[in-house]
């Protein structure tokens, strides 16, 4: 969110008006839906790498996902229950060592 205020603040009045139209018209709503349906299409949003053990998955395959950080969130998917642990443990060491 914190970027789009940056591109906001940004624009000249011209352009925001525009903006304003499409928003009305519903433009910029079909625009996200479209970019965010061929994003979740693409094969690297679908395959999974285990950043434990390097396994590659597909999103079925993947057992586990783990979703964390307060601002910018991350998510990793994990190929089983071992993985995820060694995961968990080296970020709780990561923590202890900050
Ligand atoms: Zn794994």
């Amino acid at each position: 969110m914190n970027q789009l205020v940056k591109i906001i603040n940004s624009l000249t009045y011209k352009e925001l008006k525009a903006i304003q139209k499409d928003l009305a018209e519903g433009n910029m709503g079909r625009l996200i839906a479209k970019k965010i349906s061929s994003i979740e299409k693409s094969a690297s949003f679908n395959d999974k790498t285990c950043p434990t053990c390097g396994n590659k998955m597909n999103e079925n395959e993947a057992r586990y996902t783990l979703i964390f950080g307060s601002e910018i969130k991350k998510k990793a998917s994990f190929c089983g229950h071992d993985c995820l642990t060694f995961f968990i443990n080296k970020l709780k060491v990561q923590h202890l060592n900050h």
